[in-house]
């Protein structure tokens, strides 16, 4: 790429109307007075490689990768970390000089950021973590919360066997539970958190009984239409510490941000506030 050349990023997705992404990494670029562009791109299944592979000619740097691609792009990368491996997805692909597409997943580390950031007192290894949910997000924080060092996770989902799935992929320190009975390993947790659709505007309602919320509790859900979720609200009630999810989705564009502009944006209250608009 010719060194005059502005830099271009972006997100991929179908549908892409409703990412969050392009204001917060808009609102970075001219916080730091970068030069960049970052674009959102509707792009259908069987246009992907192709796609992929003019971006880095057309003077793209790299791309982050939303539904329903997040796992396709496994099979077009020349190189996938060892978390997106492990995880099974990716979210963050970096175009290199050579012309060779990496690719990463950041949900993870923007899961544990997250945390870090809105509730400092949180131990990971202060007792076992309550998971709801099996599905592709479920993955990366499973991840993130076992190299964090929690003891346990206990895994509860409607379909039992994507649960299992992940018991077989994550081992011994994961504990299934049925989906009838996962109220009762709420109670147990140190550590909750909500990786299902269910609370999200549109979404059915969390059935699952929460009157095992209690203070000194960790409670936090992926969700952030609304910011704060009947969980959320339910364990404030309670007396829990509680994180919503939109610090997550803040914290994953990090390390894709700082890859292909050169700088590492903070996530501050104006970051917040400018993928909100
Ligand atoms: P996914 O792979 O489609 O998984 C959806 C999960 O929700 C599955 O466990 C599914 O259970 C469960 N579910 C859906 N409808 C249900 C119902 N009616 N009753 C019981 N369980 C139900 O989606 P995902 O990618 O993991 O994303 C999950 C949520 O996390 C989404 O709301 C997404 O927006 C959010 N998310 C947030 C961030 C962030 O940065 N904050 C990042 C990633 C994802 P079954 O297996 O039984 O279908």
């Amino acid at each position: 790429m010719s060194l005059d050349r502005i830099p271009l990023a972006g997100v991929i997705g179908r549908p892409i109307a409703h990412s969050k992404s392009p204001q917060l990494h808009g609102h970075w670029l001219q916080q730091m007075g970068l030069p960049g562009r970052y674009i959102p791109m509707e792009v259908a299944p069987e246009d992907l490689e192709q796609v992929l592979r003019a971006l880095p000619r057309a003077g793209f740097v790299g791309v982050n990768i939303t539904i329903p691609h997040k796992e396709a792009v496994l099979e077009i990368a020349d190189l996938v970390t060892d978390r997106a491996t492990l995880i099974g997805a990716a979210n963050t692909l970096i175009f290199r000089a050579d012309g060779k597409i990496h690719a990463d997943n950041t949900d993870g580390y923007g899961f544990i950021e997250n945390l870090k950031q809105n509730a400092p007192n949180w131990n990971p290894k202060a007792g076992p973590a309550a998971l709801l949910g099996a599905g592709g997000a479920a993955r990366a924080v499973i991840s993130a919360l076992l190299e964090a060092g929690v003891p346990e996770i206990f895994i509860s989902n409607r379909t039992r066997a994507r649960a299992e799935a992940l018991h077989a992929d994550f081992g011994r320190r994961l504990t299934v539970v049925e989906w009838v009975q996962a109220g009762n390993m709420i109670e147990e947790a140190a550590t909750v958190v909500n990786t299902t659709s269910l609370g999200m505007v549109g979404k059915p309602e969390l059935r699952v009984p929460l009157d095992g919320l209690r203070r000194g509790q960790l409670v936090t859900d992926l969700v952030y239409a609304p910011l704060k979720t009947p969980l959320l609200a339910a364990a404030e009630a309670a007396g829990c510490t509680t994180v919503d999810g939109l610090g997550m989705l803040l914290h994953q564009a990090v390390p894709g941000f700082e890859r292909w502009f050169g700088k590492r944006p903070q996530v501050t209250d104006e970051a917040r506030a400018a993928a909100l608009a």
